[in-house]
């Protein structure tokens, strides 16, 4: 979408209406960019564009238009104005639950991405109906009203609001299963792909969905993962072509675990992979767009397949970008970003980035490696070492007979006859944050 035909679907009045902004009846609004008592901006309809006349504001007596007061508003940067003003266009935005519950309008969806970005307004919508979508979200740690995320409760073919048209469009594009058979109305049987599943939207360039990544609530689990057919997009969305710094996550939960972080949001750029054979030539491509990218830092899960692919994944990078930074976030045996945030507070999402180590072994340059020192000096005294931990652990298992899981020597579990007790624990290289969770569990 041009930068012209933005401007001529998005209303100034909407993205007023968006930030709950109302000129009164001279089309007068106090500047929403700085403290402003009296109203100092004068909003032009017939220009679409708004003048503020303090000479304390940001816009310097500028004359701004639909993008410029989304990036003065966001305090962002243009492209990441644009990105947010298409998705006002399309009805993205997640501020607007209420309005938007219906299915969507009766007409041909004419491609895929049209389908695809109406199905996922309607499954996001969704959540908002579903308590079990509520209780799943709840369970691994996300808040709705901060990444957007559906829930497909496999209904929208079902009973008097179907719609053929709707219907065909989604049995196109893999949706709907068409399994031949009539049911007892004679009416043809559908089964929903994804149903009771949560909905993440996969983005292509132009940050528009054009794949759809579903997470079954059940835990069933041999079937808890399913993409569209035909995938296509990342997850959140292409990073901006600023991206200094970015990181890759296994799963989308992991992405959107971190996006949920401000701290982490400032001053880094997320993007899922598939698995930990999913760095996809999508993917790369992105990468390769990114001229200002310095250090892409990988945090995948903390067992077998995420190191192997830490190992694969670095090579390869460094390979082809032999003056990236490439890092690794050192992630406790068998749990992931998000299975952390389950046992501990958000800070250790930060804690562990910080303290991320540069992957120096793909090469011997001794500047890098030099750069490497500075950066990250080695780690402080005073924490117990994987070993003296199981030893310890081990002591404890022979004095209580039994009961005792030490497997995970950060999540040490323990049985007893009243109650299950887990003690999450985690060293971080300072002494005076350790953090430990103790979690009882009645029987
Ligand atoms: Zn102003």
């Amino acid at each position: 979408m041009e930068i012209t035909e933005i401007k001529s679907k998005l209303l100034l009045s909407q993205v007023l209406h968006h930030y709950h902004l109302k000129p009164d009846k001279n089309m007068r609004l106090c500047c929403p960019f700085h403290p402003d008592k009296t109203p100092s901006m004068q909003v032009y309809y017939k220009t679409q564009t708004a003048y503020c006349f303090s000479t304390n504001c940001p816009t310097h007596g500028k004359s701004i238009d639909v993008i410029d007061f989304l990036m003065y508003k966001e305090k962002c940067t243009k492209h990441e104005a644009i990105l947010k003003a298409k998705t006002l266009i399309e009805g993205n935005h997640p501020e607007a639950p209420g309005g938007r519950s219906g299915l969507p309008p009766k007409s041909v969806p004419t491609s895929r991405t049209d389908l695809l970005g109406r199905m996922f307004t309607y499954f996001k919508n969704g959540v908002y109906n579903s308590q079990p979508a509520k209780d799943y979200l709840k369970k691994r740690g996300l808040d709705f009203s901060k990444t957007e995320v559906g829930y497909n409760s496999g209904q929208f073919h079902h009973g008097k609001r179907k719609d053929e048209n709707l219907i065909n469009s989604c049995v196109e594009y893999g949706l709907l299963l068409d399994l031949g058979n009539k049911g007892r109305t004679g009416n043809p049987a559908y089964r929903s792909f994804g149903k009771w599943c949560i909905v993440f939207g996969l983005r292509d360039r132009e940050h528009k969905i054009v794949g759809l990544y579903f997470r079954s609530t059940l835990e069933k689990k041999d079937q808890r993962h399913f993409y569209l057919r035909d995938r296509q997009g990342l997850y959140p969305g292409y990073p901006s072509g600023e991206t200094k710094r970015l990181i890759l996550t296994e799963s989308i939960i992991d992405a959107a675990s971190l996006l949920e972080e401000e701290e982490i949001n400032k001053k880094y750029k997320v993007l899922a992979l598939y698995g930990t054979n999913g760095l996809t030539e999508e993917h790369q491509l992105a990468i390769k767009e990114l001229k200002e990218l310095k250090e892409v830092i990988l945090f995948l899960n903390g067992d077998e397949a995420g190191k192997k692919a830490v190992e694969k994944y670095g090579a390869m990078l460094k390979t082809e970008y032999p003056d990236l930074k490439i890092s690794n976030v050192e992630v406790p045996e068998n749990e992931d970003v998000n299975s952390l945030l389950q046992g501990h507070s958000s800070e250790i999402l930060t804690h562990l980035l910080d303290s991320r180590k540069v992957c120096d072994h793909f090469f011997s340059n001794e500047n890098q490696l030099k750069e490497k020192e500075q950066n990250y000096p080695s780690p402080k005294l005073f924490t117990p070492s994987k070993e003296e931990i199981k030893q310890a652990a081990k002591r404890l298992v022979k004095e209580s007979q039994k009961g005792l899981d030490t497997e995970n020597p950060y999540n040490l579990k323990y049985s007893g006859k009243e109650a299950k007790y887990q003690i999450k624990g985690f060293k971080i290289n300072q002494m005076d944050s350790l953090k430990i969770t103790l979690q009882i569990e009645e029987l």
